[in-house]
């Protein structure tokens, strides 16, 4: 009986060479092409200082480690087609990434029933003829990693542990190599063999359980996390630090950073860690409000005050009576407000709008803003007065982009966050989308982040992994070259791209102004339109609106107050 493999161009395509970057992919996975000459060396001393035994047990689970990993394709990469075609993903690239040519004799599989019957024949053997070279000819088979592969591919595959071994090998003078596989129990001294094996089983066995207990863990959790941040880096670390100080005392404490970068949270932290944790902790964004109502919102209403007060109503600082209140985009409170503001900071007291009596109210104020205080009141928009007496004790919350050692912290914490939420079991970031994240410019920080991971999940294959096309849905493809039909590498540099690089390093420019000239070109070609222009250079509206920004940051001493006026990217 023969088998006819399916073309394997689409696995070919997930070979990607990028050689700046220094790295090589498969899909996801970083991989890296080694000399067949250095792994016979590390045979050779793995023989000599653990002994045969011990190498081969080494050896062959790394074997199926990558068999595990490359069981992930079989899973996405031909949807749609027969299970015979699914599977033979595994013994292609096996071919692909040069273990050995591969040819099935006898294959027969029921998923359902667990029944699983394989012959193969392995010509070429990579490992074969590294042992003969280093160990002459032996006795006993000697394809430990390539059967480690076959029997990592196929149990993963078939979600059961299916044991492959050699009947035939080259390294003990056949021409080739011949394996069979069936379940490790159809073996007769299959249990001999679980020793390979068993350790892993156990190891996914124990990740099932931690997943699940942390999503338990984070579904029985309150929002609170009792003041906890998630942030070891230095810039982090020192608005920290300034926050749980002012936690112990009752002082009035204003947040500034971008949008974006939590500063809910950090004010909720700040309660939690306050003498005042049992009492409430209240949140009002004044941008939110409409003006007309900011007043009744914030210091309450009396029954008939005006059209439509129904009803007395409590407002928020007596809500927050005894605890702490955020008072988010300070700086869009109407002037009138603030003046009221302003007064209930120096006395103490609120009088509800239309109401005739004070009432006494002790809150711990949090003022929060993304605008520059100084700034609007320079415009008129903010009152001086009441600027001093929010700012007696700034914190600053740095940008996600000035604490990226923090990212795949947050990101790993936001990830059991949503799979509980979502009710999904996702094992975690790929490596290239974690590097992704790395690289990203983050205009919207934290709640970016939080956007695109809930993305992330929602988009991952159950039991799978977050990969780079699940965050990034829209970017171009960062490759840069793969594998053609041929085997051949593909989009090479071409000789314009090499005149062009001529041409920029001979005009003397720096990186920054032949940046600043592409993107003020995209802007011009897209007539102003700033949605396009971005489109045109392959990045977001808000990395392009950042990347402006910044240069402008640059280019002028000392706008910093202008810019950080601009609403926010998101
Ligand atoms: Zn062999």
């Amino acid at each position: 009986m023969s088998f006819k493999y399916p073309p394997d161009i689409d696995l070919r395509r997930l070979l990607h060479f990028e050689s700046d970057s220094g790295s090589i992919w498969l899909g996801d996975r970083r991989m890296v092409l080694m000399h067949t000459n250095a792994l016979a060396a590390l045979r050779q001393d793995l023989m000599s200082s653990v002994g045969p035994e011990h190498a081969r047990r080494i050896l062959t689970r790394m074997g199926y480690a990558s068999g595990l990993s490359d069981a992930e394709y079989a899973k996405k990469m031909r949807p749609g087609e027969s299970l015979q075609d699914s599977f033979m993903v595994g013994p292609q690239l096996h071919m692909l990434e040069g273990g050995a040519r591969v040819t099935p004799f006898k294959l027969k599989f029921d998923i359902q029933a667990g029944q699983f019957y394989g012959e193969f024949r392995w010509d070429n053997s990579w490992e074969a003829y590294a042992h003969r070279q280093k160990f002459g000819q032996v006795d006993d088979p000697a394809c430990w990693t390539l059967q480690g592969y076959a029997s990592g591919y196929t149990s993963a595959f078939m979600g059961r542990l299916i044991l492959f071994k050699e009947t035939l090998c080259a390294a003990c003078g056949a021409d080739h190599c011949q394996i069979i596989g069936r379940p490790i129990e159809e073996w007769p001294d299959g249990e001999a063999h679980r020793v390979y094996f068993s350790d892993d089983s156990l190891m996914d066995k124990m990740e099932a359980l931690q997943s699940q207990v942390e999503a338990l863990k984070s579904t029985l959790e309150p929002i609170s996390h009792g003041g906890k941040l998630i942030g070891t880096s230095t810039a982090f670390r020192k608005a920290y630090t300034l926050m749980q100080k002012a936690a112990q005392t009752q002082v009035t404490v204003l947040l500034t950073g971008e949008t974006g970068v939590g500063k809910e949270r950090f004010a909720r932290a700040l309660h939690e860690l306050s003498t005042r944790a049992a009492a409430p902790f209240i949140a009002v964004n004044c941008a939110a409000l409409p003006s007309e109502l900011v007043e009744a919102e914030l210091f309450g209403v009396e029954k008939g005050a005006y059209t439509g007060a129904h009803a007395a109503r409590a407002g928020r600082f007596e809500r927050a009576d005894g605890g702490t209140l955020l008072l988010d985009e300070v700086g869009e409170l109407p002037l009138a407000a603030q003046a009221k503001l302003l007064r209930v900071l120096q006395e103490g007291e609120i009088e509800r709008v239309g109401g005739e009596k004070t009432l006494k109210v002790n809150v711990r104020l949090v003022a929060a803003t993304n605008v520059d205080l100084e700034q609007a009141v320079l415009a008129g928009r903010f009152r001086r007065d009441l600027m001093y007496r929010l700012n007696v004790y700034p914190i600053c919350i740095p940008p996600l982009r000035e604490r990226k050692s923090d990212i795949e912290h947050l990101a790993q914490g936001m990830l059991v966050r949503f799979c509980a939420l979502h009710s999904k079991r996702v094992l975690g970031f790929e490596e290239r989308a974690l590097r992704a994240l790395q690289q990203h410019d983050w205009p919207g920080n934290v709640r970016e982040l939080e956007n695109l991971v809930e993305r992330g999940v929602i988009l991952a294959a159950q039991a799978g992994m977050v990969e780079v096309e699940h965050l990034f849905p829209n970017q171009p493809d960062a490759v840069q070259t793969s594998l053609n039909a041929h085997g051949h590498l593909a989009r090479l540099p071409s000789v314009q791209d090499d005149e062009l690089s001529a041409r920029i390093l001979d005009s003397g420019s720096s990186l920054d102004e032949i940046e600043g000239r592409v993107l003020d070109h995209a802007v011009a070609r897209a007539r102003g339109n700033l949605s396009e222009a971005a489109r045109l250079l392959g990045l977001t509206r808000p990395q392009l609106a950042y990347r402006q920004k910044q240069r402008q940051s640059s280019a002028v001493p000392a706008p910093a107050a202008d810019l950080k006026s601009e609403p926010g990217a998101l």
